[in-house]
């Protein structure tokens, strides 16, 4: 059995190790059926590590280790401890061979000749490309034949190829690259798929029974990997194939530059176990989508420790199975034996857990289960005595229980939960236990749901200001300043502080102290901005709603404008900042007051009838931009005028998160979302002002 390893100059995000996960499963499967499987993981220090890439700063973290002076070894290394590392905390059996790229070019070069030499392969200018055309089997594994046909892939042609479908084997060095080969062809790197055609055979033969990827895996990787070697050795030469599917963080493809990447040291600093994501992996089919969220990973996190209690009853061994332990038996084997179902597996787990079975026999099934679910079910939990003060309240407020003096008895039960503690009352007693790490924080919340909706209620106030706060507290503070100077009785200020890492959040929470129009939602993480806006808009309660940027400031009476403006029923949302177009490709920024098509999200507002038409936000919406475009079309396809008006009292400052952003980064997230909105809006001409 083959896997895709790691490209070692980055950690490994919980996307990656979902995929070694679904390995290590098929692995334990079938050594739990008997068979012995021999495990090939490589490990790709090579490769796409291009050194234009590098220059044009694409990959920071290797430019920066590179910059103090390491050597593309010495991060390979570090990198590859690191992998090691994950894998050992998700109880990932280690592969037989863990084959490196950089250790294994003879081979590559050798399959390269043979392929040129039986005129499978062409040189060009240093370069060897595979010719396509030679493999008329080129297309049968993925169904897909050229390469462009992916999503948000858009590839330049090569000149040097005969047909742009040719793929690369080898490349000649670019001037500067560190990792360089001599070759027949000059001095060079091995393409990316070669390397894994090459390991796999010098480990397992030109035969594998299993290779194992992510989907992404299929074209162009998988789909190279059996022409080249088939090509080279005949077919076939992989029987079966398993590609995971992906994993998405909160709906959205994980991405660097949308601050969704999850590494597993994210995961424990937030006193999650390592195999609470390994429990949570196993809840959802590899071929289907796992949607990662920090709830689902509490709730599998919850649902570990209480299975591991189950395991833990009954010391004795078991000496025979009753009939119904024999068939939980038969369940959790056949759900792994149909495509690894590790649901139903799981289920068939519980299945035992809550059975009226003899804790031994529990114990037996469960720990036999834990061979293939590698979830340290035998793993005591941990029973921390409680600190001598926490067991004096715990004492004094049962003593208030037995007395029915219950005001004081919850009073005395705030101070321990303050201080840190899980209080259970049950049939048995008060049980006390620190809180564990994992659980959010009392009050925080992990998306936009978590706080209830007041929209469809009537109006308690004149305006919600709605503020979004991001590790930027200085420019929050200078928003805030002014909008409160000028912020009417009959207000609420409403900010989401989205998952700061600085000190923005207990910045905010001191405000709010001081402040009682002021209030404060913590998000356990980034919810996104679409996210975060309708924590605001659920929680409105002001009959206008002000959708306000920190960049910008208040300098004037706002509110009764606000309102005079919006006290004409024709009119959906007012703002200080709108657009036109002509053809929702390319919108202008205009000058004077009047009807325009969109309103900017840096300071609008709209009543909160016309808000609650709409709500809620795409969340998929993570990143702000266009977000106020797929708003202001959303109120105008509701029959609205968009009114901008210019003598609103404000000034706009530098926009924080765009400055924030990286430049690729914000091309790449501001594409993303212009997709969404086109695609939603973009035959919509009939809502332009122009056009009517
Ligand atoms: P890489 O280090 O990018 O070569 O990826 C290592 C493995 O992780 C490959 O098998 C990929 O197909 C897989 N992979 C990449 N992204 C994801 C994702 N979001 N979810 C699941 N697997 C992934
Ligand atoms: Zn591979």
């Amino acid at each position: 059995m083959y896997s895709c390893g790691p490209t070692v100059y980055r950690y490994a995000h919980i996307g990656n190790l979902r995929t070694y996960l679904m390995a290590d499963w098929l692995r334990r499967t079938l050594e739990g059926i008997g068979y012995s499987v021999l495990h090939v993981k490589n490990i790709t220090d090579v490769g796409h590590m291009r050194q234009e890439q590098l220059e044009r700063g694409e990959d920071k973290v290797i430019a920066a280790a590179l910059a103090e002076g390491k050597t593309p070894q010495q991060i390979a290394e570090f990198y590859t401890e690191a992998f090691l590392r994950d894998e050992a905390r998700l109880n990932i059996l280690p592969a037989h061979h863990f084959p490196k790229a950089t250790e294994h070019v003879p081979d590559m070069l050798d399959l390269v000749k043979k392929l040129v030499d039986a005129g499978y392969a062409y040189e060009r200018h240093g370069n060897v490309y595979f010719d396509v055309s030679r493999f008329p089997d080129y297309g049968r594994l993925s169904g897909q034949a050229a390469p462009g046909l992916e999503e948000g892939v858009r590839v330049e042609p090569d000149p040097l190829k005969r047909d742009q479908r040719d793929f690369t084997l080898w490349k000649a060095a670019e001037p500067g690259r560190l990792l360089r080969w001599p070759s027949p062809w000059g001095e060079g790197f091995p393409g990316w798929h070669i390397e894994c055609s090459a390991m796999a055979i010098r480990y397992l033969g030109p035969r594998l029974d299993i290779h194992t990827g992510g989907v992404d895996n299929i074209f162009p990787h998988h789909e190279d990997e059996i022409a080249q070697s088939e090509a080279a050795y005949g077919g076939p030469f992989v029987r079966c194939w398993v590609h995971g599917q992906h994993l998405l963080v909160d709906g959205v493809k994980m991405a660097k530059s949308t601050g969704n990447v999850y590494t597993l040291d994210d995961l424990t600093r937030r006193g999650f176990e390592p195999l609470a994501f390994r429990y949570l992996c196993a809840t959802v089919h590899y071929r289907t989508r796992m949607n990662f969220t920090w709830d689902s990973l509490r709730a599998a996190q919850k649902a570990l420790v209480r299975l591991r209690l189950h395991a833990q009853q009954g010391d004795e061994a078991a000496d025979s199975l009753p009939e119904e332990a024999v068939q939980w038996r038969e369940r959790f084997w056949n759900a792994l034996c149909d495509d690894l179902c590790l649901p139903r597996a799981l289920a068939a787990a519980w299945g035992v857990a809550r059975s009226a079975l003899p804790a031994p026999v529990k114990r037996a099934l469960l720990l036999e289960f834990d061979r293939v679910l590698g979830l340290d079910l035998a793993r005591p939990p941990e029973v921390p005595a409680l600190p001598g003060e926490i067991e004096e309240l715990r004492e004094r407020r049962h003593v208030l229980r037995t007395q029915k003096r219950w005001p004081e008895a919850d009073a005395l039960r705030e101070r321990i939960v303050e201080a840190g503690y899980e209080v259970r009352d049950t049939q048995r007693g008060t049980v006390v236990l620190p809180r564990p790490p994992w659980l959010a924080a009392p009050g925080t919340i992990s998306r936009s749901s978590d706080v209830p909706s007041l929209l469809s209620e009537a109006p308690a106030l004149e305006f919600t200001v709605s503020l979004l706060a991001r590790d930027n507290a200085p420019e929050v503070g200078r928003c805030l300043q002014a909008l409160l100077r000028w912020l009417p009785a009959s207000a609420e200020v409403l900010v989401v502080d989205n998952g700061s890492s600085d000190d923005t959040g207990p910045w905010l929470d001191a405000e709010a102290e001081r402040e009682p129009r002021l209030r404060v939602f913590h998000a356990d993480h980034f919810l996104g901005t679409a996210a975060a806006r309708n924590v605001t808009i659920r929680q409105a309660q002001g009959r206008i709603f002000v959708w306000l940027d920190t960049s910008v400031e208040v300098t004037g009476d706002v509110f009764s404008r606000l309102a005079e403006v919006l006290a004409r029923p024709e009119v959906g949302m007012v703002g200080r900042w709108g657009l036109r177009t002509a053809d929702l490709h390319s919108f202008d920024e205009v000058e004077e007051s009047g009807e325009v098509d969109a309103l900017e999200g840096y300071l609008l507002a709209l009543r909160r009838e016309v808000l609650a038409q709409i709500a809620p936000l795409d969340e998929k919406f993570r990143f702000y931009r266009h977000l106020d475009l797929d708003l202001s079309l959303s109120v105008r396809d509701r029959g609205y005028l968009l009114l901008c008006d210019a003598a609103l009292p404000v000034a706009r400052h530098a926009h924080g998160e765009w400055e924030r952003t990286a430049p690729e980064e914000r091309d790449r997230l501001s594409k993303r979302n212009f997709y969404r909105f086109l695609s939603k809006w973009g035959g919509r001409h009939d809502l332009l002002v122009g056009t009517r």
